[in-house]
């Protein structure tokens, strides 16, 4: 079941088009990752899809329903973490979070503790004082504790030290065991890898690349680290081979995830002694996009 769908999603700011014609689509018990550098739209189009900006064309519907009409409906299912929280300064955390549960019509006491057990929030402190990491914090705590069905995360880890990102990532997985559906904008590409089963990469308004992480490695390239018995013949030759590196008694290359089987194939004629392999990243898809058109003939990722 589709559970946020924009079709030909447009936004101008004035003359300047923010989005231009962005299409995307969540499943239900999806974990989409929305990735793109800074300025790229992902802000722009989560805007548009919680109803504070209004569409300039296209179309944006969550749950079916119109995301510009009907955001009061919608807003009963979504839960919504920006990058930057801004919380009312005179109440403490817990007091906040105690309201953001009370707007959702959510009394789950236990989970609300658990919650800031986990991510080891102190609600006894007044929103003011709270670093932005804390404010992060509480937002995330009252999104996690809300029973959602969607939950809208806009670089949500901003602030966060590497263990509370490790606790974000889990309690996303859950909310995905549970049957939710996550939107979560990045451009960290080791957290979009690590939880996503689908992402869309947008630069400069447009959705430049979609897919499931598996359909998107074809575009990646592994990197290999090899020994051999004897030295490996023409591989510079083979196809979709890299960057051949002398390292130590070894060869560092990198191949293209589609000529994998052909290269590995080639290179074990010449008795494999050592094998190391990283696979490939979201990091070198993305670095291939936004490398510019300067580098279309090598990178094998023409017309982006
Ligand atoms: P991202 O979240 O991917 O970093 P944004 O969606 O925030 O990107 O911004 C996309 C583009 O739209 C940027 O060039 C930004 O400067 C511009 N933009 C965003 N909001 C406004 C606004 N309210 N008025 C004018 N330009 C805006
Ligand atoms: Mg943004």
């Amino acid at each position: 079941m589709t559970i946020l769908r924009t079709t030909d999603l447009t936004k101008k700011f004035g003359n300047f088009k923010a989005l231009d014609g962005v299409n995307m689509e969540v499943n239900e018990g999806e974990i989409y990752g929305f990735i793109g550098p800074n300025g790229a739209g992902k802000s722009t189009t989560i805007r548009v899809l919680l109803g504070v900006l209004k569409a300039t064309e296209g179309e944006a519907k969550i749950f079916g329903l119109d995301a510009w009409k009907d955001a009061v409906e919608i807003h009963k299912r979504v839960a919504y973490v920006p990058g930057d929280v801004n919380l009312w300064p005179n109440l403490t955390g817990g007091e906040v979070i105690d309201l953001f549960m009370k707007l959702r019509g959510t009394t789950n006491k236990n989970r609300r503790e658990e919650l800031i057990e986990l991510f080891k929030l102190d609600p006894t402190k007044k929103c003011r004082t709270y670093s932005k990491g804390n404010r992060q914090k509480v937002a995330l705590v009252a999104a996690f504790a809300s029973d959602a069905d969607l939950y809208i995360f806009d670089e949500p880890t901003s602030g966060l030290d590497p263990l509370m990102e490790n606790i974000f990532q889990n309690r996303v997985n859950e909310a995905k065991r549970e049957g939710k559906s996550v939107l979560l904008s990045s451009h960290i590409l080791s957290e979009v890898e690590k939880l996503c089963d689908k992402v869309g990469i947008i630069r400069e308004g447009r959705i430049i690349e979609t897919g499931t992480l598996k359909e998107l490695r074809h575009l990646t390239r592994t990197q290999l680290l090899v020994e051999t018995k004897q030295p490996i013949l023409s591989l510079n030759e083979l196809k979709g081979v890299y960057d051949i590196e002398k390292k130590g008694e070894g060869l560092s290359f990198q191949v293209d995830g589609e000529e994998l089987d052909s290269v590995m194939k080639h290179v074990s004629q010449f008795g494999l002694i050592k094998l190391e392999s990283s696979p490939p990243t979201l990091e070198d898809l993305f670095m291939r996009h936004y490398e510019g058109s300067g580098t279309a003939s090598n990178n094998g990722v023409g017309g982006v």
